[in-house]
């Protein structure tokens, strides 16, 4: 014999979800540097001396301008190069 599922008493009462407005993350500032959408990035980090750059491109693994790590001419998820993009390097 099959039973039907019951759901639990008042589980059909609950607000449904779905009708809340979330913010576009397409329109939000930039969580790293606070560029508002169409502005660019700006580099939170200092730019890298040469002996850590040298590092990047040996290990083809950098920091993107806003420090998180990325492939070499990769971007990190929040929209910023790496440096080696940024600088022109590759
Ligand atoms: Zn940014
Ligand atoms: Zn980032």
């Amino acid at each position: 014999m099959t039973r039907t599922p019951q759901l639990p008493d008042g589980a059909g009462d609950a607000t449904p979800l779905g009708f809340r407005s979330y913010p576009d993350p397409a329109l939000m500032p930039c969580e790293s540097c606070g560029a508002q959408p169409g502005e660019k990035h700006r580099a939170t980090e200092p730019v890298p001396d040469e002996d850590q750059i040298e590092l990047w491109v040996f290990d083809s693994v950098c920091e993107a301008t806003d420090g998180c790590t990325v492939e070499g001419d990769g971007r990190c998820s929040h929209g910023h190069s790496s440096w080696l993009l940024t600088l022109g390097l590759i």
